[in-house]
């Protein structure tokens, strides 16, 4: 089949599988450009491996650091007449990239709240890849089952308190107008907290240490978006805001838990930047076209793999990490740096739909949306017919 993007509204629902492996090649060139990384792990389980800052982490520990991985996902496999899901082609890339190196690499489809999908992880690692030195937990995901309860929570992207009201850029009709968000109540703050906070961080490394699967000196991480004023209404100060704050909660007794084994547990707070669990935050579209706008011409712009990189150089393995008074690392400064948001501020109320591609650059932000997907890459072929079927096994 001809394989187009098919987009309804923040999401694709087609992906190219060779567009998706120029990806994972793209950034598998620049970590090996950078050089070997000094004291990087050499056994790495990433949780949410596919897509984003995951994937990223995984490519940054397997081809800087020479790392055995196990990664974990939920992705969508193909069938002759359906693509898969850009993640599903993403990690048959890395894995194959990876094992052509002579690398450990398998990787779970699954849900990895569940009981059942930690308990595999855990076989795999005691058959074939042994203790781990590091565990990244990337998940970004909508709704969680509690593996004990079985109760279905469901998380939102709304503020706290009062409900807000911003410019938004609808990114199908490329209009732009205010949109009101009613404030969350008690429950849905709640139910945000339990999907997207530090819960099941915590049971994946009471799970792997009761297995005796955590190295010593291992590391953990698990990461957040802070944001500046622009987003604190619908990010920082809202509900999802409240999840992230639960992660530091989470990483103090992990620390507690891991003293044994001399480990240590972060939050890595992380920039913005077009994924799919991000296209999918109100205003962020708009705010992350002006972040790019301004970055590039300051020549700061960073993608997930920029960012990983200085993460592993600049936060996990060196001696002098730059982390914040919460024991943070912080791969945000280039964001958050004064200058640009001050610069980011002042466009945000003259972007019109008028001059949109003038103020921001919306142009980079749809282009690297689709290329997530896979459209897009220079030396793909997109009129060529080509079965969507990529063998992959999955775990
Ligand atoms: P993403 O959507 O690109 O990737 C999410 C990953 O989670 C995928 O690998 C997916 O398969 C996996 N996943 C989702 N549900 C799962 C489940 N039930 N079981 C197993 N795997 C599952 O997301 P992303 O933007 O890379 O976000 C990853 C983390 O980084 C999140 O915690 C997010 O808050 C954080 N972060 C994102 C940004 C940003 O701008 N994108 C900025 C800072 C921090």
């Amino acid at each position: 089949m001809i394989i187009k993007p098919k987009v309804r509204g923040f999401i694709c629902t087609t992906a190219h599988p060779q567009g998706c492996a120029a990806n994972v090649q793209q950034q598998i060139d620049y970590i090996k450009a950078q050089g070997a990384i000094d004291k990087a792990p050499k056994n790495v389980l990433v949780i949410g491996c596919s897509n984003g800052y995951g994937l990223a982490s995984r490519i940054t520990a397997a081809f800087g650091g020479g790392a055995n991985t196990l990664g974990v996902c939920f992705e969508k496999p193909p069938t002759e007449k359906r693509t898969a899901s850009a993640g599903y082609y993403n990690t048959a890339a890395f894995e194959q990239a990876a094992k052509a190196e002579g690398l450990y690499a398998e990787s779970i489809n699954g849900d990895a709240f569940s009981d059942e999908c930690k308990e595999k992880a855990i076989d795999l690692l005691k058959a074939n890849m042994g203790k781990v030195d590091l565990v990244v937990y990337s998940l970004g995901a909508p709704r969680r089952q509690d593996p004990k309860t079985g109760e279905l929570y469901t998380s939102v992207l709304k503020p706290i308190n009062e409900g807000y009201t911003a410019k938004n850029l609808n990114t199908d009709t490329l209009t732009i107008s205010d949109i009101t968000v009613e404030p969350a109540n008690e429950d849905e703050i709640a139910h945000t907290v339990k999907v997207m906070g530090g819960e099941d961080w915590e049971l994946w490394m009471a799970a792997l240490k009761e297995a005796d699967l955590l190295a010593d000196n291992c590391n953990t991480v698990a990461y957040t978006y802070l944001g500046d004023k622009l987003t604190w209404p619908i990010y920082g100060h809202a509900t999802i805001g409240k999840a992230k704050e639960d992660l530091d909660r989470a990483a103090k007794a992990i620390n507690t838990e891991l003293a044994g084994v001399s480990g240590t547990a972060n939050v890595a707070v992380l920039k913005a930047l077009v994924t799919q669990s991000s296209s999918a935050i109100p205003i962020m579209p708009l705010y992350i076209s002006l972040v790019y706008k301004v970055m590039k011409e300051e020549g700061t712009h960073e993608g997930c793999i920029e960012q990983l990189y200085r993460l592993f150089t600049e936060g996990l393995y060196t001696d002098t990490p730059r982390l914040d008074d919460q024991n943070r690392f912080r791969m945000d400064n280039l964001e958050l740096n004064a200058d640009t948001q001050a610069k980011i501020e002042a466009l945000w109320p003259q972007v019109t739909e008028e001059n949109l591609f003038d103020l921001t650059d919306y142009k980079g932000y749809s282009e690297e949306f689709l290329k997530l997907f896979g459209f897009g890459w220079d030396g793909v072929d997109y009129e060529a017919d080509i079965s969507p079927v990529v063998e992959m096994e999955f775990k």
